[in-house]
């Protein structure tokens, strides 16, 4: 006989943000189920997905608290500088180039790249061992009910689940939104950021670097490398599609030649390893974050351009914000789906993720251009980051999670 299962929460979607809400509930005691589509093991794989997420302190919160960050082991390379200029390595004499140091906030890091392959192996372990989470994946759902009584679901297999909340984690393309009828904006940037791991002669020493050339960032990001060896980074070089195309389609000594023209010679010779991926970019907003027992998290709600590395960490402060209100909802015994506990989640988290989307494709426009008043105004404002330790103080908070206007509260 097929099985029923009752919880307070179901989640759809086990990618980084769903998983990750998923382990935070259940570690609280709140009963959960997640369901993907997709199986979980392949996703471990290294040609699954190539990214390197750069993690901010305040996500690394969120991951400790749902019990994730403790199983990534050594893989969390720290960022304890980072350094920002304005054009191509030695294409012109630039003085902007601002540097940010994590003794300067204070902090021994700014954040932690970690491979999204690690985190994925993290969750994977994590998961099945939560009491009161169940996990279903590979796994349909179809939608028997949502409304002022609750939500019911039905699996292929034939198990019902009952909940109070539905929480959509399905990414940028969730069904869960459009069968709800929640509008979204979306455009794209026609650019594509390609990804890769290179090997280098020098140790990076824990410093991450963007360079901001005509056709897109160029970022080189550390990672902890075999055995923490420090001469491994990630790159996310972002070009217009058409010049993508074509770099992308050449063989793997003409790509490198190009890869090696961007880079710079920060850390002396730089070879390609590994596979190499190609992401198109675009922007999104869901024009509301709820529905009737409903709630939308991560990039189901908002898809930003990874200029600034905060897509992931936006899902991120979601689970947090989410989780905090259903958790203190369901300990003192009240609806984790009611209507208020949504509307709060939704005026938290919207407001804060417009403005870094708003910031973020700001950026994209000002820095993504050789036009020439732009490039006067930018480096102006380079310039007058460098010297107003106030406005140093906002950018760094921003990196290490805190969003931009509390930044600004307390510089
Ligand atoms: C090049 C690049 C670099 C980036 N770098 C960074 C970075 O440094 N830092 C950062 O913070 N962010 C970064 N990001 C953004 C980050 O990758 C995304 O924000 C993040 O992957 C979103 O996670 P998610 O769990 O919301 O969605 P997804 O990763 O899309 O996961 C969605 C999950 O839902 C499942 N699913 C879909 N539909 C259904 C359904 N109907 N039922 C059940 N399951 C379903 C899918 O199988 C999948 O497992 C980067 C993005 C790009 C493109």
């Amino acid at each position: 006989m097929p099985a029923t299962l009752s919880v307070a929460v179901a989640v759809l979607g086990a990618g980084p943000v769903g998983a990750t809400f998923a382990c935070l509930l259940a570690e609280a005691g709140v009963p959960t189920a997640v369901i993907d589509r997709a199986a979980l093991p392949p996703m471990e794989l290294p040609e699954f997905d190539g990214r390197a997420y750069a993690i901010a302190r305040t996500s690394r919160d969120v991951l400790a608290e749902a019990g994730v960050w403790a199983r990534l082991g050594s893989n969390p390379c720290p960022i304890t500088r980072i350094r920002v200029s304005d054009g191509r390595p030695g294409e012109r004499a630039s003085p902007l180039t601002l540097t940010f140091d994590a003794p300067e906030a204070e902090v021994d890091a700014f954040g932690w790249m970690v491979e999204a392959r690690h985190l994925r192996i993290a969750l994977n372990a994590h998961l099945p061992r939560i009491p009161g989470l169940a996990v279903f994946a590979p796994a349909r759902a179809t939608l028997l009910q949502r409304d002022a009584t609750g939500v019911g679901l039905r699996l292929d297999d034939g198990t019902t689940i009952t909940a109070q909340l539905l929480v959509a984690a399905e990414g940028r393309e969730s069904a869960t939104r459009a069968a709800a009828g929640i509008p979204v904006t979306r455009w794209d940037y026609g650019q594509d950021a390609m990804v890769c791991a290179v090997r280098h002669d020098r140790p990076h020493e824990h410093v991450a670097i963007e360079h901001f050339l005509p056709a897109g960032p160029f970022a080189i990001l550390p990672l902890p490398g075999e055995g923490g060896d420090r001469r491994t980074s990630a790159v996310v070089w972002t070009e217009r599609r058409a010049e993508a195309e074509r770099i992308w389609r050449l063989d793997p000594p003409r790509f490198a030649r190009e890869l090696r023209r961007r880079f710079g010679d920060h850390w002396g010779a730089v070879t390609p390893v590994g596979l190499r991926w190609r992401y198109p970019l675009g922007a999104l907003l869901a024009h509301r974050y709820t529905d009737t027992r409903l709630a939308l998290v991560g990039d189901a709600a908002h898809g930003i351009h990874p200029i600034a590395g905060q897509g992931l960490n936006l899902g991120f402060r979601d689970v947090g914000a989410l989780g905090r209100l259903v958790i203190d909802a369901v300990r003192a015994g009240r609806d984790p789906g009611a209507r208020d506990l949504l509307a709060a989640y939704q005026a938290e988290r919207r407001p804060a993720n417009l403005l870094m989307l708003a910031a973020t494709d700001a950026l994209d426009r000002l820095f993504s251009t050789d036009f020439a008043p732009l490039r006067l105004i930018r480096d102006l404002g380079l310039a007058a980051v460098d010297r107003m330790p106030g406005l140093k103080r906002v950018f760094m908070r921003t990196a290490m999670g805190f969003s931009p206007l509390g930044a600004l509260r307390a510089a």
